[in-house]
């Protein structure tokens, strides 16, 4: 996840160089539940209004949670799919609240209701995100079901009422790309605390077009508007918060954005952003799933690590002995392809592995999904 507001912080007000932290465990994404009342497009679990058999037991969570913490995990995202169906949800989200977790809640946002908000904002999550794929028709077409839209909207809108810290989930594609600035229009007319852009797995069709790639133009043209309104924004003084997600690349984008237009301050940013380090999966983020399987990141349910039913998490992520667990841990990973010579990997870290193995059946191969040029990953931008 690239904080992008966090980093334009220091554009706008720089703060000394000091040595990297380094997290002792990672954060961790829990599916808790996979039934889901809605149906989306991209959603990555294939999921639907159903119990499915063989999910953990809640004795069963509360005991990888008493894992999780001694081991050190500092975060819990409660994600979908939706996490509000889950029928121990408060008590579960209590218990982690109670052992001094971070507890922020990944909702579609259509669960969100005057009947529960009470029981919500009893909780005290630090952060909840809440899915929209565009303005109106777009989402609704996107979620499959008519009135999804208004229905997540009432819903941040409950959040707000009640002072809970509450964002937008934007998946970003060809389909939805034009509705970007709607949505962050939205995002400033209702004081929507924060913005979570993600790009979808998208192979690219290799090197030689990258520059005329339609997706990657697109992409390119939102990132772009994205720096811009942090920017903006922030000088206004909004305290608004901008991240994204899988797609690294974004941060070496940004020093070409920064080299740019601030081209004094890109020396500072780039060694800024090379402590940051890029790509974290299977290092600093982790996913547990529906029946405890623990994987690498969201993206890796295909690829199983061990199962907390008969191992702890806080082993099986330690263990690298899995080839993939030791090639994510190394340092530098061992990257092929133009990620492996490209300038400025201490930033990237590779980015997203999952997109390469999908495209090239290598883990290591370089991510299609990269949209700088070929002179982009090649230029010192930061001196
Ligand atoms: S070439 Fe690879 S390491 Fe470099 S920015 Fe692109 S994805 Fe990241």
């Amino acid at each position: 996840m690239f904080r992008v507001s966090q980093i334009m912080r220091e554009l706008i007000d720089p703060t000394p160089l000091k040595p990297a932290r380094k997290p002792v465990a990672p954060v961790v994404i829990w599916n808790l539940i996979r039934r889901c009342n809605l149906a989306c497009k991209h959603c990555y679990t294939t999921s639907a209004d159903i119990d499915f058999p063989g999910e953990l037991t809640t004795p069963e969570i509360y005991a990888v949670m008493d894992d999780l913490r001694a081991f050190k995990v500092p975060v819990l995202i409660l994600s979908n799919d939706e996490p509000l169906l889950h029928p121990d949800i408060f008590k579960i989200s209590q218990r982690a609240k109670d052992m001094g977790f971070y507890v922020a809640l990944s909702s579609n946002g259509t669960r969100i209701s005057a009947a529960n908000i009470d029981d919500i904002a009893a909780i005290d999550y630090q952060y909840i995100g809440v899915s929209l794929d565009g303005i109106k028709d777009t989402h609704d077409r996107f979620r499959r079901m008519p009135g999804a839209f208004d229905e997540a909207l009432r819903g941040i809108h409950l959040c707000l009422d009640k002072g809970i810290k509450v964002g937008i989930r934007f998946t970003l594609t060809q389909d939805n790309y034009s509705d970007f600035p709607a949505l962050l229009q939205l995002m400033d007319d209702n004081g929507i605390d924060k913005f979570y852009l993600s790009h979808l797995n998208y192979g690219g069709r290799g090197n030689k077009n990258r520059k005329d790639d339609a997706h990657f133009a697109m992409t390119r043209d939102a990132m772009d508007l994205l720096f811009e309104t942090c920017y903006e924004w922030m000088k206004a003084g909004k305290d608004r918060e901008f991240v994204t997600g899988n797609n690294d690349a974004d941060a070496v984008y940004f020093l070409h954005w920064v080299a740019k237009n601030f081209p004094g301050q890109a020396g500072y940013i780039k060694a800024k952003l090379e402590q940051w380090g890029g790509n974290a999966s299977g290092v600093n983020v982790a996913n547990i799933d529906n029946l405890g399987s623990v994987h690498p990141d969201t993206f890796w349910w295909h690829y199983d690590l061990g199962n907390v039913r008969t191992r702890p998490f806080s082993e099986i992520w330690m263990d690298t002995s899995d080839p993939l667990m030791a090639g994510l841990k190394q340092q530098p990973r061992p990257l092929e392809g133009r990620c492996a010579g490209c300038h400025y990997q201490a930033i990237c870290n590779g980015n997203t592995r999952v997109r390469a193995a999908q495209m090239t059946g290598n883990y290591w191969a370089e991510d299609p999904g990269c949209y700088l040029t070929d002179r982009e990953i090649a230029a010192p931008a930061g001196r």
